[in-house]
């Protein structure tokens, strides 16, 4: 059955409105070719960079999928008055998609975070799915695209999770995946190291609650710069459904 996904335009990106289990399964379906595709998981943040750079928010419009990862985004949907299910954390994604590899035999790719890192990640995933094929590791502190291209490659990727942070991991994803042979890539930020246990998620309720932004802060209050932007966002979008009333 070929699920119809819902475009919903949030400040210029156009996130599916989809739950976890659909964009799950059409992650599945994707990840089995023919073809190449890649999902994005905008936060508020990558939303805020694609508002300033018409090429980025491309690329981003350009993707299988585009998750609403992020709180921020589900209440910017909801003030422009276009309401999405729910947000659909990429890490959340992830697991989900690993699950369902280790079922089929898809070969997995994990590429980015600091030297040592995806391999370690890898070696947790294997010991939570005994049946998954991870075909390659690769850190994301490379000079040149070319080996890490020819590694994928070589190593016959279905899917790849592209962990460089944002801009790069989308624009990489979009220059690159193509040329890999790889049907799937998804990027996906920090999530390497959450993976490899450097990096704790919030407890279930936090999350439940919608305060796993409060939580990340609190244990990185480094992040308090790049978090004070979250508010004028929500402003923005106040904005934009004002002249969106009047227009
Ligand atoms: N990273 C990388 N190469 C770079 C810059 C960053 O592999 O050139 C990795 C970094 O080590 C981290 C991830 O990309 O694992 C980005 O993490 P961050 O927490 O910034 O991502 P977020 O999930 O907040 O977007």
């Amino acid at each position: 059955m070929e699920m119809q996904t819902v475009r919903k335009e949030i400040m210029g990106v156009s996130f599916d409105d989809v739950t976890l289990e659909e964009a799950v399964a059409t992650g599945e379906k994707l990840a089995a070719g023919p073809g190449f595709s890649y999902v994005v998981t905008p936060n508020p943040e990558i939303v805020n960079m694609a508002r300033q750079a018409e090429d980025y928010r491309k690329i981003l419009n350009g993707a299988g999928l585009v998750l609403p990862d992020g709180i921020g985004v589900v209440h910017a949907a909801k003030i422009l008055g276009t309401p999405l299910k729910g947000r659909v954390p990429g890490i959340d994604f992830a697991s989900g998609l690993v699950a369902r590899l280790a079922e089929t035999g898809g070969k997995l790719f994990l590429l980015g975070a600091k030297p040592g890192v995806a391999e370690q990640a890898a070696a947790n995933l294997k010991g939570r799915h005994p049946t998954l094929t991870i075909c390659g590791t690769h850190d994301g502190y490379f000079q040149d695209s070319g080996p890490v291209v020819e590694q994928i490659k070589g190593a016959g990727a279905d899917v790849v999770f592209v962990c460089l942070g944002a801009p790069k991991q989308e624009r990489w994803m979009a220059q690159h995946g193509p040329e890999t042979g790889a049907h799937l890539m998804v990027g996906l930020g920090g999530v390497l190291d959450v993976y490899a246990g450097n990096v704790k998620r919030a407890p279930a309720v936090w999350q439940k609650l919608g305060l796993e932004w409060f939580y990340r802060l609190l244990r990185q209050p480094s992040r308090l710069g790049r978090m004070a932007k979250l508010p004028l966002f929500l402003v923005a979008a106040a904005k934009e459904k004002g002249r969106r009333g009047r227009a």
